[in-house]
């Protein structure tokens, strides 16, 4: 049995049953692989079911406004990911509803990269590609027996392209989830589990006995940390104000409670009524709050401060704290709901 041979029938018999792959709607495997693009198959199930019963077209998601998407895809983070696939989706019905129909033309929608455009190719139409993410990079680079770090882009370039001549033409749709599901599943990061591997026999790693020396790795930096002060505003009817985060940025246009990079209330203070159009002062011996939130390039603490506002703002939104009905991101949600339950 060859390579691609064993791969397939260990695939049909073991690979992952999950509900995009069940399905030949662009839209719906479109969704799903921009959900996939930073988050676990486990992680994604829900948002991906929730995301197609709110906006089971192309149509349908491109007629919605911004805040409802938003709001379909809060917490699943990287909310980038929720704007791009509403801003392609617009671009696509402009473009009389058609779905691009290779790698370069997926390219062209907003949000889509390389590894994505590859992906989609391959799964929608047939092309015949390889969409290299982590799992791909780590298998291939095990099969190969490469011994430099696979960030390089000439390495991955070259596991790329060595894949991609044991792909067998027309089946690239199942031969990259193939692997996916591999490296998911058997060529775990740690302990691979070689005895169960079905291309055990093609594997240079699993003879050498460098499995666990390969990929290597480069020592990462440690991720910086930032720290922001929010401010917890409410009026007299208990409704507390909210502001929009600007277009770009991790939080683009959802919506959180004031907030400043700094150390303390009292570097924030000019920043936050810069925000919020008036005078802030802490209310004393008001506990404050304070939660942690990891992002990909840095992690962050949130210590949420009960204020008052002198001046009825006007540059952002009052709602109630316990149902905002706005797209809220997590750290911001957890901080809503704390304050909102002390005196
Ligand atoms: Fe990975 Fe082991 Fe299979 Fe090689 S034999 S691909 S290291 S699971």
């Amino acid at each position: 049995m060859g390579f691609a041979e064993a791969l397939l029938s260990w695939f049909s018999e073991h690979g992952r049953d999950l509900p995009w792959r069940q399905t030949e709607d662009p839209y719906a495997i479109w969704v799903s692989e921009v959900m996939l693009q930073q988050t676990r198959a486990e992680v994604v199930l829900p948002y991906y079911e929730r995301f197609l019963r709110a906006f089971p077209t192309v149509q349908a998601l491109a007629q919605a406004p911004l805040d409802a998407v938003l709001r379909v895809w809060e917490g699943l983070g990287y909310y980038a990911r929720a704007r791009n696939l509403h801003r392609a989706a617009r671009v696509i019905i402009r473009r009389g509803g058609r779905f691009p129909s290779d790698a370069m033309a997926w390219r062209e929608l907003p949000g889509i990269g390389p590894y994505t455009a590859a992906a989609l190719a391959a799964i929608v139409n047939g092309e015949d590609a390889i969409a290299l993410d982590a799992n791909l990079l780590r298998v291939g680079a095990r099969l190969f027996g490469e011994r430099q770090a696979v960030s390089q882009p000439e390495v991955r370039k070259r596991i790329a392209r060595k894949l991609l001549e044991l792909l067998p033409p027309g089946k690239a749709g199942m031969f990259n989830q193939a692997l996916m599901d591999l490296g998911a599943t058997v060529c775990l990061p740690r302990n691979p589990r070689c005895d169960s591997c079905p291309v055990r026999e093609y594997c240079i790693a699993n003879a050498t006995g460098q499995q666990g020396a390969i990929p290597a790795h480069v020592a990462h930096k440690p991720r910086p940390h930032k720290q922001f002060v929010v401010a917890y505003i409410r009026d007299g009817q208990g409704r507390v104000l909210m502001i929009r985060q600007p277009a770009r940025g991790v939080w683009g246009g959802m919506w959180t409670l004031p907030q400043a990079e700094a150390q303390s209330w009292r570097e924030a203070r000019p920043k936050l009524e810069a925000m919020t159009g008036g005078q802030l002062k802490r209310i004393p011996r008001r506990p404050s709050y304070t939660t942690a939130h990891t992002f990909t390039h840095f992690s962050a603490t949130y210590t949420a401060f009960p204020a008052l506002l002198f001046a009825r703002s006007t540059r952002g939104r009052w709602v109630c704290p316990e149902q905002p009905n706005l797209p809220v991101p997590v750290p911001h949600r957890r901080i809503l709901q704390a304050l909102s339950r002390s005196p």
